[in-house]
């Protein structure tokens, strides 16, 4: 339920309103607008009278909130959230380029990789530790180690970096990765999305391949229940009858995502489509539909890539769609 507040309401009364909710057992989503202040209540709000709470003095108006996803419910926070990774902004009018290797292989790999994409203007820096490999007998990602190489490449760049993690367990980790990234195959796990709801980072939340959108915003929702509201959404194509890609992008789940809730929405579109020609395409057609930011996959030598080389771009033509992003972006008024 959303109370919204008369402009010059009392102090006292509306904390005496607070109390009462409180006293309740509801939870409180406090928003202030440009001219309103906005109380969102969580919780069972069933036994609230709507009419009775609509006729007190300093309230304005009160609307349910029919949807069960409520933090992550753009009628709670109508204005849309910018998460800041080490002062860059996404969301919003904030467009962001996260760009590296699907895996982190080496020292020299990392620290050319992040140097070349920093230099063609990406904003954050990505590489697997722990990959989420169908075969077991694919390359499983360095681990811990890989964070470490991630984190030299952070020093010798200033890129902030954004990693997946896939056990809860492995949290401790990750005090120092900037973003940590739930990928598709984990977005219903549960226990995975209640932990990185307790740390204090940014969480990049990927839809899961055959999940609704609704399905992606509870998964939000879980991760805000437990306090952190800096998630950001990612679609990664979904799976569909078509073979000729390795996923189909959904570029409608922008706008209809933007309709729903006010968390930043950005693409992969090298993990959609698998295919290297497609990226720049896909990506033109993300930053048309409102997306907030793009993810790419770029590699030094992407023949020789232990995962993905077939999606990877290589620095050369990571700068060349830069250019066009940038042009791209600037037409549709975002700032990168
Ligand atoms: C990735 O980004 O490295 C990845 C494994 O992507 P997804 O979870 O979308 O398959
Ligand atoms: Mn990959």
């Amino acid at each position: 339920m959303i109370i919204v507040l008369k402009k010059n309401a009392d102090e006292k009364k509306v904390e005496e309103l607070k109390e009462s909710f409180l006293e309740k057992g509801l939870k409180l989503h406090i928003s202030q607008g440009m001219n309103t202040l906005l109380i969102g209540l969580i919780g069972d709000t069933t036994e609230l009278d709507e009419e009775q709470i609509g006729a007190m003095e300093v309230v304005e108006s009160v609307k349910r909130i029919r949807e069960p996803y409520k933090k992550a419910n753009k009628s709670m926070h109508p204005q849309d959230t910018i998460v800041d990774v080490c002062g860059r902004k996404i969301g919003s009018g904030n467009f962001q380029v996260i760009a590296g290797p699907c895996s982190v292989e080496t020292k020299e790999q990392m620290i050319e990789v992040a140097q070349d994409v920093q230099a063609s203007g990406a904003g954050l820096l990505r590489g697997g530790a722990f990959k989420p490999r169908t075969s077991p007998y694919s390359f499983q990602g360095l681990g811990k180690n890989g964070l470490e190489l991630l984190l030299e490449a952070k020093k010798a760049t200033g890129l902030p970096i954004v990693t997946e993690i896939m056990s809860p367990s492995h949290l401790e980790l990750f005090e120092e990765v900037d973003v940590i990234q739930i990928g598709t195959r984990n977005m219903q796990n549960f226990e995975l999305l209640k932990e990185v709801g307790t740390v204090n980072k940014p969480v990049l939340l990927k839809r899961g391949m055959a999940n609704t959108l609704d399905e992606l915003l509870m998964s939000a929702e879980y991760i805000m229940a437990g306090g952190n509201e800096n998630v950001i959404l990612c679609e990664r194509g979904i799976r569909t009858f078509e073979t000729s890609m390795r996923n189909t992008l959904d570029i409608s789940a922008i706008p209809m995502l933007k309709s729903k809730t006010h968390l930043p929405v950005i693409i992969d579109p090298s993990h959609a489509a698998g295919i290297r020609f497609m990226v720049e395409p896909l990506t033109m057609a993300a930053i048309a539909a409102g997306a907030d930011g793009v993810m790419i996959e770029v590699h030094n030598n992407p023949e020789k890539a232990l995962c993905d080389g077939k999606q990877s771009l290589t620095p050369e033509m990571f700068d060349d769609v830069m250019k066009k992003v940038k042009k791209t972006t600037e037409f549709f008024g975002k700032v990168m």
